[in-house]
């Protein structure tokens, strides 16, 4: 199936998260679950206009949709292809540290990079089933939150800097039930801190350009 939505590269080798992420999970949640969703997206839009809309403007047209009606069946396909799209450019090996402009706003609004991770492993556990825990930013300001199913903060046009999947096909090949053992081993060893660095940028950046 082709269609205008791509399933995109993962930004790299499929084992190199290993050993918190096997390379057996990323395999069947990227060739799997993520092109199902595309494949999905792509057969829904045919036809209709969100075929010539970007990604996000489809996620953004669609939210407010009625349950059970085809735009919302667009909606939950179109933000899970952009959910995982930025779950992977999410984890990297190379996790470092947050560089200092991020470190220096972490330190405000959380007191600390571990409280950080605290509460993005404590928002995750407590997402009722299937969803997504993230960290946004809102006029500079940091915030956590979670969401449900296929639902994210850039529908509602709020900032994502991180995503951490909590659906049970990201973990439960290595950890089975166990979510908090998978959060906690992503936020320790994967967390792609120049990634979040940059998409921290982007906001200050429309800011200062809608202020001049
Ligand atoms: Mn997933």
């Amino acid at each position: 199936m082709s269609g205008p939505f791509e399933l995109a590269p993962l930004p790299w080798d499929e084992s190199v998260l290993e050993p918190a992420i096997s390379a057996r999970t990323i395999g069947f949640h990227y060739h799997k679950h993520h092109r199902t969703y595309v494949d999905t997206l792509n057969t829904l839009v045919k036809d209709t206009a969100y075929a010539d809309m970007p990604l996000e403007r489809v996620v953004q047209a669609t939210v407010n949709a009625k349950d059970g009606s085809d735009e919302k069946n667009i909606f939950n396909n179109a933000a899970q292809v952009w959910n995982h799209d930025f779950y992977w450019r999410s984890l990297t090996p190379r996790s470092g540290k947050p560089p200092q402009k991020l470190a220096q706003a972490i330190e405000r609004d959380f007191g600390s990079p571990d409280k950080l991770l605290e509460k993005l492993a404590a928002s995750g556990k407590e997402q009722f089933g299937s969803g997504w825990v993230w960290l946004t930013s809102q006029g500079g300001k940091l915030g956590v939150e979670k969401t449900a199913n296929a639902i994210d903060p850039m529908a509602k046009r709020i900032n994502c800097l991180l995503t951490l999947d909590v659906w049970e096909h990201a973990y439960y090949l290595d950890y089975q039930n166990e979510r908090p053992k998978y959060l906690e081993a992503a936020l320790r060893k994967l967390v792609n801190w120049t990634f979040a660095a940059e998409n921290f940028e982007r906001e200050a950046h429309a800011v200062r350009a809608a202020a001049e």
